[in-house]
């Protein structure tokens, strides 16, 4: 049997997702074994200019350019895998949306923002149909491996609509709360296995809000801690700025 083509590509982004698939090191092969990787800057200097069965996303969608080259990699491809959050819900590049785009032209170019073109920042899905979704700034790779396995099968992967809470219960941890530490567990799309918590920190919603984040019982918990609601929804909703995620 063939092996599916596979390229990987980056738009705006720090790079941070791709490097944690590459630092799989001899993980990555095993996994990828089952492809025929065709395209990948940051690992190879190859490129293809013909068709691939799959494409894997980096990086959300911030200029004109950046569209245009987007739509062509979706009429290559059979499969579109947006992964990482810059490119499933904006994420550190959708906080640019709650600015005016001039204000911020200014702040990062100085007098010559006019010679630097910028759109609002769009997660992959608000451009072209993304076929699958792996969350998290960067990806937690046992799912990024997961979703590769269903693109194979040809089965759907659905991001998980529950709080990291409930995987930070099942691993046992000593929630942060009772240890007089904030965290944004129970605002959280889960699917990282509680990732940070496990491993000493608190969750700070990298992944994204859960589709119906339940806010009364927020309010209750910070309120103890004399934080107010609208503070955390607040940068909630600054990074989540392109988050319906289907
Ligand atoms: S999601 Fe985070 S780690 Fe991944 S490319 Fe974007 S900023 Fe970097
Ligand atoms: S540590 Fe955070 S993620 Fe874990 S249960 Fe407590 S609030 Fe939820
Ligand atoms: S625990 Fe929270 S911050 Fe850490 S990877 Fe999971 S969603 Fe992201």
């Amino acid at each position: 049997m063939k092996k599916p083509k596979i390229a990987f590509f980056d738009f705006a982004c720090c790079e941070g997702c791709q490097l944690q698939v590459a630092n799989m090191g001899e993980g990555v092969l095993d996994v990828l074994a089952a492809f025929d990787v065709v395209e990948w800057r940051e690992v190879m200097s190859e490129k293809w200019d013909k068709k691939y069965d799959v494409a894997i996303i980096e990086g959300s969608i911030t200029d004109n350019h950046a569209v245009k080259r987007i739509k062509k990699i979706r009429k290559k491809t059979d499969i579109l895998l947006a992964y990482g959050s810059c490119a499933t819900i904006g994420g550190v590049n959708g906080m640019k949306n709650n600015f005016e785009l001039d204000d911020i032209r200014k702040y990062v170019y100085g007098e010559s923002y006019k010679f630097f073109p910028t759109e609002i920042t769009k997660a992959v899905h608000q451009v072209v149909k993304v076929d699958y979704f792996v969350n998290g700034c960067p990806v937690y790779i046992p799912e990024f491996v997961t979703v590769l396995k269903a693109v194979l099968q040809g089965i759907p992967y659905y991001v998980p609509d529950y709080a990291v809470c409930v995987e930070c219960k099942l691993n046992e941890n000593v929630c942060m709360y009772a240890k007089g530490i904030t965290c944004l567990g129970p605002l959280t799309r889960a699917g990282c296995n509680s990732w940070c918590i496990n491993n000493g920190n608190i969750c700070y919603g990298c992944r994204g809000m859960v589709s119906n984040p339940n806010e009364k019982s927020a309010q209750d918990i910070l309120a103890k801690y004399n934080i107010p609601i609208e503070l955390i929804m607040n940068k909630m909703n600054m990074y989540n700025k392109c988050r319906e995620i289907v």
